[in-house]
């Protein structure tokens, strides 16, 4: 202790156990024990004291450390921890139960030693993943190896190793070489400057200055040991039939067009694909000892299938209706040879067009909802959908990011997730939910260092969402664990991102009470935020957020962290307006597009604002114009209306070019009360919003608001009227 405490009662307490602690043998004061174990254990009784030892007698063994095979205990990962001060025992029914009980022991360990605990400790799910997309951005063997060490200290069992896409071909196989000689370098690593708007060319291996790399079967070969030494399976994923541009520059017979740069999908009518999967296929299964093989399956353009010779003459002879047919005929042959071979097939969730064999399992990427549909077909199923478990995603406000694919997945997002919701499935279909898995994919991603800032700390949340039980969860206990868990991630070499000062503001809108509570958090943890609901910037001075902060009518809430006297980064701002216009009835004159209708009619005017994403089931999003007509139910003296909305131009969504305001008293004429152009280029690839704000003094029972979409997407949310 550097300086002196004040004798209070605890203090004496805090001492007097201190002796008792370390009578056997220690006169030294110890630190009070912490334990910040990520996955949290189902199980765990802290005693009193520590058992003393270092990482290397953890690892390796030592007098007074045993780990026991006790074939009695139930579940392949589950272990039974003891730790005294005389010893530590740990007991499981396999090697892999045993490697956990050591992964537990090396997170207690501190400078006391390892605090006395006893842990039962089992997994939720079977299958915890993370994916890695090494097409777009190619990632050398150590850093595969170094982020598998990572994964098996927080019990992540599986890697998902997207091997072949557009980006390139990465991996060795002997009857194809040219798939390396010819597809796995480009002319540009930038996907920018490659993809979005270069020439997507490839380069033959060897050429000064291309940008790529692929994995020999050496490299394959150490990387499956080294993963199975940490009881980590890889499943390599192996593209079909979309998402195989590079495949075309190497072998462009196996494409519609018969030439490369003419499409991403193999062409199905051509006998010579199926020779191709099966021999790829077959030299994929003898590197990976995987149970499950991934196919891929995703995102087929079937743009050439339609007019190809060849996939047309195989829909006669089929007697098919539509190309989607041509999909599943290709993945159904891929599913009888990987079955004939042993193994079982997984693709993404567009494999369930058609059918699949029963022992074929589903990763449902694009929500939740084909993962559902899986299990109630009777497929397995790893749930990975891109809302919660990208990330590739944003993890705070893109503009203090570096760029991004889109999307907005903080951690406490991520965290947030339960693959098996409450009472919505039946006990059988419960148990056909493999797990759960994290997909980082890599087009925006081309360091390791940057791929280790997306991954950690988000991986440390999909880690525990796959091992600890739902009713253990919640995202104030996790909290200080992961923050405690940042500097550890550091000490092992992860450039983990540090978690972001922002505060996330969410409100409840309460409109039997006509008000609007407003809740503030902060990943970081402690910390003390302070804000102020008049718009001004927040001090030191500001009141500290405690409790709910009720809005009656409007307030300008700027909130930020502060520590030691001083702001951390800039303050986070929301407007809550408990406005006239909320649960009016609406009426849309334009289509309402099916993805991005956020909840219904009433999301317009229902008090919650739209967050950083379009994803997050507020904001509205239309293809056409806006037309729409608010009934105030009378005629009303009305004062200002405004519409918020969003540019984010890399998934195309733009500003309306501009937004106009319309009263009527009767709903038959109209007077326009002005239009307002947007401020904002199209040009400008951050993430920016404008507010469209109309003052006057109108009279008025219907309000209209019209916004003009230049192309692609507007998403809009929410109009507010005084
Ligand atoms: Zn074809």
């Amino acid at each position: 202790m550097t300086s002196l405490p004040k004798l209070t009662k605890q203090v004496m307490t805090g001492a007097a156990f201190c002796c008792t602690l370390w009578l056997a043998g220690c006169a030294q004061q110890q630190p009070a024990p912490v334990v910040n174990l990520i996955p949290k254990p189902v199980n765990l009784t802290l005693g009193e004291g520590y058992f003393r030892t270092d990482s290397a007698s953890i690892c390796d063994g030592a007098e007074n450390i045993r780990y026991v095979i006790n074939p009695d205990m139930a579940g392949e990962e589950a272990y039974r921890l003891t730790v005294t001060k005389n010893g530590i025992e740990a007991q499981a029914a396999t090697e892999t139960g045993l490697f956990y009980a050591r992964q537990t022991l090396l997170q207690l360990l501190q400078s006391g030693g390892v605090p006395c605990v006893t842990i039962e400790d089992s997994p939720r799910f079977g299958y915890r993943g993370l994916h890695l997309d090494v097409s777009r951005h190619f990632f050398p063997k150590e850093e595969v190896m170094k982020l598998i060490d990572v994964m098996a200290y927080y019990k992540l069992n599986r890697l998902h190793f997207h091997l072949t896409d557009a980006g390139g071909w990465r991996i060795q196989i002997d009857k194809y070489p040219k798939l390396t000689q010819e597809a796995a370098f480009r002319t540009e690593s930038d996907w920018r400057k490659w993809w979005d708007g270069g020439d997507r060319k490839y380069l033959p291996e060897g050429t000064e200055g291309a940008y790529g790399g692929y994995y020999t079967k050496a490299d394959i070969r150490e990387i499956v040991a080294h993963a199975a030494e940490k009881h980590i399976t890889v499943i390599p994923e192996i593209e079909f039939p979309g998402h195989s541009d590079e495949v075309f520059q190497a072998y462009p017979e196996l494409c519609c067009a018969g030439k490369p740069y003419s499409g991403g999908d193999f062409c199905i009518g051509n006998e010579k694909s199926y020779r191709f999967m099966e021999d790829v296929l077959t030299e994929i299964m003898e590197l990976f000892p995987s149970e499950y093989i991934h196919i891929g399956g995703d995102e087929a353009t079937k743009a050439e299938w339609k007019t190809c010779p060849k996939c047309q003459a195989l829909m006669r002879r089929e007697g098919m209706k539509s190309v989607d047919e041509l999909q599943s005929y290709m993945i159904h042959h891929a599913d009888q040879f990987i079955t004939s071979k042993g193994r079982k097939l997984i693709g993404w969730d567009e494999i369930l067009q058609g059918g699949l064999a029963p022992n074929a399992a589903v990763m449902s990427w694009r929500g939740e909802e084909a993962g559902f549909r899986s299990v109630r077909m009777g497929h397995n199923v790893v749930m990975t959908p891109g809302n919660y478990m990208y990330l590739d995603f944003y993890q705070a406000f893109p503009n203090t990011q570096p760029y991004a694919i889109g999307g907005y997945t903080p951690i406490k997002k991520v965290y947030s997730y339960n693959p098996i919701p409450k009472d919505s499935l039946t006990a059988k279909e419960e148990k056909h939910f493999m797990g759960v898995q994290g997909n980082t994919w890599t087009e925006y991603i081309p360091t390791p260092e940057h791929l280790e800032y997306m991954m950690f700390p988000r991986a440390l949340a999909v880690a525990e969402i796959g091992w600890t039980p739902q009713d253990l969860r919640s995202w104030e206990d996790f909290k200080p664990r992961v923050n405690a868990h940042i500097p550890v991630l550091h000490r092992k070499g992860i450039n983990a991102f540090t978690l972001s000062n922002e505060i996330d503001i969410t409100m409840s809108v309460d409109t039997l009470k006509k008000q609007i509570s407003v809740f503030m958090d902060a990943e970081k943890h402690p910390a003390e935020i302070h804000y102020t609901t008049d718009g001004s910037e927040p001090t030191q001075a500001s009141p500290i957020y405690k409790d709910a902060v009720i809005v009656t009518d409007s307030a300008d809430i700027r909130a930020a962290i502060f520590k030691d006297g001083q702001m951390q980064g800039e303050p986070t701002v929301k407007r809550v307006d408990y406005h006239r216009g909320i649960n009016k009835p609406i009426h849309y004159y334009n289509r309402l597009y099916p993805g991005y209708m956020a909840g219904g009619m009433n999301a317009l005017l229902d008090g919650y604002r739209g967050s950083l994403t379009y994803l997050d089931g507020r904001w509205q999003g239309y293809l056409d114009n806006l037309d729409c007509v608010i009934d105030m139910g009378e005629i009303t003296d009305l004062h200002k209306v405004s519409s918020r909305w969003m540019q984010l131009t890399g998934p195309g969504v733009y500003q309306p070019t501009e937004v106009e305001l319309l009263t009527s008293e009767d709903g038959k004429t109209f007077t326009s009360r002005g239009t307002m152009p947007t401020t904002i280029s199209q040009d400008d690839s951050r993430l920016l919003f404008q507010e469209y704000t109309f003052w006057g003094e109108w009279k008025a029972r219907y309000v209209k608001v019209k916004a003009k979409n230049p192309k692609g997407f507007i998403f809009v949310d929410e109009i507010v009227i005084w």
